[in-house]
């Protein structure tokens, strides 16, 4: 026998069962965040092409689409608004409207549903006349320290109306602060957390969410707030800044061509909850490969999955949520 004892590894993941312990962190029902669009006609159910499955909900609708989920074991969701019938300006003043899709989704669900935390994101681009997430100057460019003033007072006017999690996506510099400070001065800073978008990279896999909702810029690209797809020193940079100015939850986005980011960011802030999203590129990618027959649907979600939890996630945010729900009480 001149085989070293080390080089036998079989033994030890031969039955399923021990199969799902060689992972650290297995996928629950708890670690998925649904990503929801909420519209300004209160009745719409309108399918998004582009996102096979997902649609874009009116108020009175959450109720028929949320109630079987919740019964399945839905336990969050992270909401964005689509209007189309507000009038957008320089400064997103849609986006804080008390009658506006996301304030009376948060007020209609903490009614439904009083025991499902609801996160909201955080974006002025839905709700501007020129796209961009925040502020500009007149030559088209960021103005910080409006733009993140007015992410704040956002962020504060959802907290207000009942939202868990207050989730910014915009990408502005010093926006975490700015919004720690306003729930601190709301009194709400106890009762509300910050996910903060900390990672977010100016992706090709946004497009469908584009699609969903409405949101690509008028002019220009994102590319002065988003991080370039190479710059892992600016992520590892943005994730301790974030961290610093007082984020409860780091997030990175996407996931799946940065689950290096994610790793670095288990890293960096190995105290905080660790998010990822799996955006809605990603998603339509998984289920075209598996209409191609490249792949069985099921297996590829979850593989997708345990990549991000292998890198470090405790959280996911991904438009599976629904499956997912399914596949893990028959797992
Ligand atoms: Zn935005």
């Amino acid at each position: 026998m001149s085989m070293e004892i080390s080089s036998i590894l079989q033994g030890g993941y031969n039955h399923p069962l021990a199969r799902t312990w060689q992972c650290k962190r297995q996928l629950t029902k708890s670690m998925l965040m649904y990503p929801i669009f909420i519209t300004d006609d209160a009745d719409a159910r309108v399918e998004i092409a582009s996102l096979p499955g997902q649609c874009r909900w009116g108020v009175n609708r959450l109720k028929e689409f949320l109630g079987p989920l919740v019964q399945n074991g839905l336990k969050s969701v992270i909401l964005f608004g689509v209007p189309f019938n507000c009038t957008k300006d320089e400064t997103g003043t849609p986006a804080d409207d008390p009658e506006g899709p996301v304030i009376q989704a948060i007020t209609r669900l903490r009614q439904l549903f009083p025991e499902l935390y609801i996160a909201t994101d955080v974006c002025l681009c839905e709700y501007t006349s020129h796209g961009h997430c925040g502020i500009l100057h007149e030559d088209g460019t960021i103005n910080q320290a409006p733009s993140v003033e007015r992410i704040a007072e956002v962020a504060v006017a959802y907290a207000k109306a009942g939202a868990h999690c207050v989730a910014p996506s915009d990408m502005m510099d010093g926006r975490i602060r700015v919004i720690k400070q306003g729930l601190i001065e709301a009194g709400l800073a106890n009762r509300c957390m910050v996910m903060a978008y900390s990672a977010k990279f100016a992706s090709s896999l946004y497009g469908p969410f584009r699609d969903a909702a409405g949101s690509a810029p008028s002019f220009g690209n994102r590319k002065c707030y988003q991080l370039p797809p190479g710059g892992k020193g600016l992520a590892r940079r943005a994730i301790v800044r974030d961290v610093n100015e007082g984020a409860d939850v780091i997030m990175v986005k996407p996931a799946m061509p940065y689950l290096d980011v994610i790793q670095d960011a288990a890293e960096l802030a190995p105290d905080h909850p660790l998010a990822a999203y799996q955006v809605s590129g990603e998603f339509a990618m998984v289920v075209a490969g598996a209409e191609m027959g490249v792949y069985d649907l099921r297996t590829m979600a979850f593989e997708s999955i345990e990549g991000m939890l292998r890198a470090g996630c405790t959280l996911i945010l991904t438009y599976f949520t629904p499956q997912f729900l399914e596949w893990l009480n028959e797992a």
